[in-house]
């Protein structure tokens, strides 16, 4: 199976009509499809789907009910849906698209329309997908943006407050980097900054693990699970080092460095995710006080 292709899912309680429309699109999608509404709502939970055309009228729930609760559910709300009815009524029309649907294809199905409509809602979706990409990434260095950040924090954070595990949460800022750009230019910050990143960036081997940059010179890592973050860190600073960046400017080393500070929790110890933030950011103003170029685990 081609995974490249977008997931259509096809929601019809008739199985000729299911038939009919994947034998239309299967040379373009790739085809799941449903006969309820139950099971549609399932499949939407379960794989990632670009574009849902969903029969108005079935028995138990209808399209519309299924449409409402789609929207209703903010991980499924932006999903792109295409009724398909036999109603060609104006007022179901208007209702469909006012619960949200992005279009309207009436029964009987003419391939041509249905073919070159599915084509452009995919596209749109393809898009939106992109541009969701791009929200999240910072566009200097590639790696994850504050923005993006900022949502998996909380995400981690909620789950530690139920796992119990605990989350490590780094801060790092590169030493006199003001300095740096003054000695050196802005575009070779730029390039130090690139650098950097691509370091810390490919240390995140975890799926939960993530390196952002959160604002100028200073970087942020996730790391749930993880206890020994003292390791981890000495092993980036180190790392960063062997860059070899020269940097005749810094009082921490002659090549360019980072100070690092981090604190390890977990949420399900009471501590509210400001503090956490605040005692992190503390300890890496440690690390720059005892001289840069080290990295300080925090308490709380
Ligand atoms: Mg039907």
């Amino acid at each position: 199976m081609n995974t490249t292709l977008p997931t259509i899912l096809i929601v019809d309680d008739e199985t000729a009509n299911r038939h009919l429309l994947a034998d239309l699109l299967k040379d373009e999608c790739r085809i799941l499809m449903a006969k309820d509404g139950a099971s549609a709502l399932q499949r939407v939970r379960e794989e990632n789907i670009s574009l849902v055309l969903l029969d108005a009228s079935m028995p138990e729930m209808d399209g519309y009910e299924v449409l409402r609760r789609l929207k209703a559910d903010e991980k499924t709300a932006d999903l792109s849906v295409i009724f398909v009815t036999g109603q060609t009524d104006e007022e179901d029309e208007e209702r469909g698209l006012l619960l949200g649907a992005v279009d309207y294809i009436a029964k009987p199905i003419r391939p041509l329309l249905v073919k070159a409509r599915v084509r452009n809602h995919l596209k749109f979706a393809r898009q939106r997908e992109l541009l969701e990409q791009l929200s999240m990434q910072d566009g200097l260095t590639g790696i994850a943006n504050r923005r993006c950040f900022d949502q998996a924090l909380e995400r981690a954070w909620l789950h530690s407050k139920r796992s119990g595990d605990t989350l490590a949460l780094a801060m790092i800022d590169v030493d006199h980097f003001k300095a740096y750009n003054d000695q050196y230019g802005h575009a070779a910050g730029d390039e130090a900054l690139k650098q950097v990143a691509f370091v810390l960036s490919s240390a995140m081997k975890r799926p939960y693990d993530l390196a952002a940059r959160y604002g100028g010179e200073e970087f942020v890592l996730l790391l749930p699970g993880i206890d020994q973050v003292h390791a981890v860190l000495e092993q980036l600073r180190t790392a960063i080092m062997a860059l070899d960046i020269a940097h005749s400017q810094s009082t921490a080393a002659d090549v360019l460095t980072i100070s690092c500070g981090a604190l390890v929790k977990s949420a399900s110890d009471g501590v509210a995710l400001a503090e956490l933030l605040q005692r992190a950011d503390a300890a890496l103003y440690e690390a720059k006080h005892q001289g840069r170029n080290r990295v300080v685990i925090g308490q709380l």
